[in-house]
């Protein structure tokens, strides 16, 4: 492909992608096809000859976009969202121009640069506690990872190096050695990571891979599935009673299943009590929520992270309208990363590096090459804006409170799990609702026992009964909603209990489709329940409908 050939086949390109975005509320948000439905519709094997971008482009449409589950859909209401905006995509191309695995500042010192410059931008409209700015107290700052769970292996790995590295000097042995060696060998197997059960499996992942224990903390729905002190506590005398030596805690600014805020004045006052448990290091994931700090309603919450917390991250890829991947990792000292991860051949040398006066930063991550993101956040924070940011952010707010709301008005169905956070509503059909169906459908009967003993027993049972009458109608109603294809969400468990999560905040996203999809939503709970209407009820509930899609 030559210059003229590739302006031709970008301009094309461009309007496709235009026409994508303009023309997705008419497609399905799930695709309709069976898997393994792609290879038979390509040659078995790489094409021998060139061919034109003109053969090329049309199998996007024909091929690939039949298979596409489609995040930026205003249906897509599932997991979290994953935000992409022109200016993000903009910031893709120039990067593949400049295609730099830019891992030394000398391998292409603006991909470097512009990184802490827009990490600090970030880190202020966050609110952030200086700590975590390149200019900071404390030797801090920002760089961009792949994704979450890269951010909390990377700080993981990290905790671990400082917990071991500390105690081996404390022991007066020194670097390079065999002692020091054999030392570090024999304190790693002790070590142990921590996050709430609510906290994403990034981090036992990243346990695994660091070669350390995990144990969670629970969490209780009674308490909103926050990370309390008190739970802390337990679970840290356990881990003492148990020989093991507790290194790393993550935190969470938003859990996956609800959005729960884990608690972190009582958990630093916890990490205060012990000499030992003082040096943990204690990671934030704010890998969704984290991006409602750019509203100031929220910002009450960081000035409690200016002592205490080691690191945070917030992915701008799944709410702050930078496309995948964008995930910004802050650490409040960079010695920390970069005395686990530093290791220089010579090969990787360079008089800049040398003088220590650069940022290299291959050292504050796994991998050694890394691409230039920096690109499309600088972009998107120019064209929208502080603004247009909060605006984005504070539209995504108010469509999870006219959903909760609407949820809120039919507690003759539904009850609504946890308290709606950042516009995530978690929900399951009650209980009692449920039993009656059930009892309904198998036998017609209800209990009638006269005998008080009996009758509590029957009590007790049912209480069992309800959750699991409750789980199994709103798993399949869950599924139903979904192999339907006009709207997509995604359920969990929590708490032993079923549930269904909806949260609509792509840049796509309206009140009307969320109205639609609680309509949709209550349409096949009363299917599944089994509702039975007189007429006159059928048409008091056409009118009532009329009225939530305007
Ligand atoms: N942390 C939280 C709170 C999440 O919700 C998710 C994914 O949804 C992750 C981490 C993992 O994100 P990633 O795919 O960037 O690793």
């Amino acid at each position: 492909m030559d210059a003229e050939q590739f302006r031709a086949a970008a301009h094309a390109a461009i309007d496709e992608i235009i026409q994508y975005f303009d023309t997705l509320p008419s497609k399905r948000v799930l695709p309709d096809i069976e898997p393994g439905y792609l290879r038979p519709l390509l040659p078995s094997s790489a094409p021998n000859s060139p061919e034109p971008w003109s053969s090329i482009q049309p199998d996007i449409a024909s091929k690939i976009q039949p298979g596409l589950t489609h995040w930026q859909h205003p249906n897509f209401m599932a997991f979290f969202p994953a935000t992409v905006t022109y200016p993000s995509i903009l910031g893709e191309l120039y990067s593949a121009a400049f295609t730099a695995p830019a891992f030394n500042w000398l391998c292409s010192p603006a991909c470097t640069e512009l990184e802490i410059v827009v990490l600090d931008w970030l880190a202020q409209a966050l609110a952030l506690p200086e700590c975590f700015l390149s200019t900071g107290p404390t030797r801090g700052g920002g760089v961009i990872q792949g994704s979450a769970s890269e951010s909390v292996t990377t700080v993981l790995v990290a905790a671990r190096e400082r917990n071991v590295r500390r105690r081996a000097e404390e022991e007066g042995l020194v670097e390079g050695t065999l002692e020091w060696e054999d030392r570090i060998m024999e304190l790693r197997p002790r070590l142990v990571a921590l996050g709430s059960d609510q906290a994403h499996s990034g981090t036992a992942k990243g346990a695994r891979i660091a070669g350390t224990r995990f144990r969670s903390i629970p969490t209780r729905l009674e308490e909103q599935f926050e990370l309390t002190g008190p739970a802390l506590r337990k679970v840290l005398e356990e881990c003492e009673r148990d020989g093991l030596e507790p290194f790393y805690l993550t935190t969470s600014m938003g859990t996956t299943n609800t959005c729960a805020v884990d608690r972190w004045a009582e958990i630093k006052a916890v990490l205060q009590e012990k000499e030992s448990w003082r040096g943990i290091w204690v990671h934030i994931d704010a890998a969704y929520a984290g991006a409602a700090l750019v509203a100031e309603e929220f910002q009450h919450m960081t000035p409690e992270w200016a002592e205490g917390i080691d690191s945070f991250n917030l992915n701008m890829h799944k709410w702050l309208l930078v496309n995948f991947d964008a995930s910004c990792l802050f650490v409040r000292n960079h010695l920390d990363l970069t005395s686990a991860l530093d290791i220089t051949p010579s090969y990787l040398r360079n008089p800049y590096s040398e003088t220590g006066t650069v940022t290299d930063y291959r050292n504050w991550q796994i991998p050694l090459g890394r691409r230039f993101r920096a690109l499309k956040i600088w972009f998107v924070m120019r064209a929208y804006g502080l603004s247009g940011m909060k605006a984005h952010i504070r539209q995504g707010l108010t469509l999870g409170e006219v959903f909760s709301g609407l949820v809120g008005r039919r507690k003759d169905l539904f009850e609504i799990v946890t308290r709606p956070a950042f516009g995530l509503t978690v929900l399951r059909v009650r209980e009692d609702v449920c039993m009656r169906a059930l009892k309904r459908k198998i036998n017609g009967t209800t209990s009638s026992s006269s005998d008080e003993k009996k009758k509590k027993e029957e009590e007790e049972e049912e209480e069992e009964d309800g959750t699991a009458a409750s789980s199994a109608l709103t798993k399949q109603i869950y599924e139903l909603i979904n192999a339907r294809g006009e709207i997509y969400l995604t359920s969990s468990v929590v708490a032993g209990r079923f549930v269904i999560r909806v949260v609509s905040a792509n840049t796509n996203a309206q009140e009307k489709y969320v109205r639609r999809a609680f309509e949709i939503l209550v349409n096949i709970t009363e299917e599944v329940l089994g509702v039975e209407r007189t007429e006159e009820e059928w048409k008091g509930k056409g009118k009532e409908e009329e009225e939530l899609r305007n």
